[in-house]
């Protein structure tokens, strides 16, 4: 149809002036989880964006294979003992960088930095994004839970952004759009409850490391899908949603949701809770930090109405699974209380999964370290409190796993 008015040449509106060129993306983890279904959402969709850099700690073949498939300008490899082996594979052109500083760099590269890094060691990588003002597409919660007095002035820097690439939070993100905050009254986050789901105690205390990687829904790395079995990856997601949202604690509440169909609800205060359902697939977090305010326009499945005849909410059984309150504790505390939480569940993660603690024993750990926290007051927090925080705290659950019976 041909427009019938005349006058001044229209201004196309601000995301039609953005896709005149692709968006460029850095992804750092791209050999893990998050980065390899980032970078299958990139190249559905190769013409709106452009991968200018990757970076992984030391999967050296993977980091070449996608290299030679996106052709980065640059490729950061974490661990520098393996950075002339990855130069020597690569094609000339491609500038390798090195060690945590490298990754780093790769962060201030692109419009949009997807942080996959997994655990702690993800903080330099979410700062170094904001810092130079950023999106960031974060999926490494770690960062903004442990280091949250610091990411939350960092944030401020003038076109940094976080967009969350959680499954819950891009939920609540999206709930929220429909709303004016003031109207807000609650955030709800969904948990599948994970593969122990009704069951107690006592009959948990001997399940092994396969038990706990065999999530019901979701498909992810060892870390999560550990912290998903003990409900600990919802209270990081509670603190992570208090810290992104600026939401108080009490109104934040856990609804166990095992069909994992609906990703997390707004409730209004008249009453109205607006919900996002979807297929459990990450590809959607990740594509929606990535086109935002946009949406991209590929959908990995949609939801088959015939077939899906049943959603289940209840409550979580918060004594069988104490990690949740132990993070509400945590986030409640607040400063530096968080980074003690996740330094400690990190370390008894790790003794789980390297068969040196029972599972039961991670909440006990976390409780113990949490027992410790000790943190003399101050009023702005710099990165290196943050960084011994976290050294500190894990050398008390360090010493906590060493002294496990294993009962
Ligand atoms: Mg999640």
């Amino acid at each position: 149809m041909t427009p019938t008015t005349t006058g001044p040449v229209a201004v196309p509106p601000d995301d039609v002036v953005a896709a005149a060129r692709p968006v460029t993306v850095a992804v750092v983890g791209s050999t893990g989880s998050i980065g390899t279904q980032a970078l299958d959402v990139v190249a559905e969709d190769p013409g709106r964006f452009d991968v200018v850099a990757i970076g992984a700690q030391r999967s050296v073949e993977l980091l070449v294979a996608q290299a030679l498939e996106f052709r980065p300008r640059v490729v950061a490899i974490g661990d520098a003992t393996l950075a002339a082996d990855l130069a020597a594979r690569l094609p000339a052109g491609i500038e390798v960088v090195a060690g945590a500083d490298g990754l780093a760099a790769v962060a201030t590269e692109a419009d949009v930095v997807v942080n996959g890094v997994v655990g702690f060691a993800g903080l330099t990588v979410t700062l170094a994004a904001l810092e130079s003002g950023r999106r960031l597409a974060l999926a490494n919660k770690e960062s903004i839970i442990a280091g949250a007095p610091v990411v939350a002035r960092v944030r401020r820097t003038p076109g940094a952004e976080i967009l969350p690439v959680d499954s819950e939070h891009c939920a609540v993100h999206q709930c929220l759009r429909s709303g004016r905050r003031q109207d807000v009254s609650r955030l709800l986050l969904t948990a599948s409850g994970g593969p122990f789901r009704g069951r107690k105690a006592d009959e948990l205390a001997q399940v092994g490391v396969e038990e706990a990687l065999a999530h019901p829904t979701w498909s992810m790395g060892p870390k999560i899908t550990v912290d998903s079995s003990t409900l600990m990856n919802k209270g990081l997601e509670v603190i992570e949603a208090h810290e992104l949202f600026d939401v108080p604690y009490d109104a934040i509440d856990v609804v166990v949701h095992p069909q994992s169909i609906v990703h997390s609800m707004v409730e209004f205060v008249d009453g109205a809770v607006v919900a996002q359902l979807s297929l459990p697939d990450m590809r959607l977090p990740i594509g929606y930090a990535l086109a935002y305010p946009g949406r991209l326009g590929t959908a990995f499945g949609a939801i088959d109405w015939a077939e899906l005849s049943v959603l289940e909410f209840e409550p979580p059984d918060r004594s069988t699974f104490p990690c949740l309150d132990l993070a509400y504790r945590a986030g409640r505390t607040g400063d530096l209380a968080p980074a003690w939480l996740n330094a400690a569940n990190e370390v008894a993660v790790q003794a789980f999964l390297d068969g040196r603690m029972t599972w039961s024993g991670i909440a006990g750990v976390v409780a113990a370290t949490l027992d410790r926290y000790d943190a003399p007051p101050s009023a702005e927090r710099t990165v290196d409190d943050v960084l011994d925080a976290d050294a500190t705290a894990r050398r008390h659950a360090g010493a906590v796993v060493a002294g496990w019976s294993g009962s």
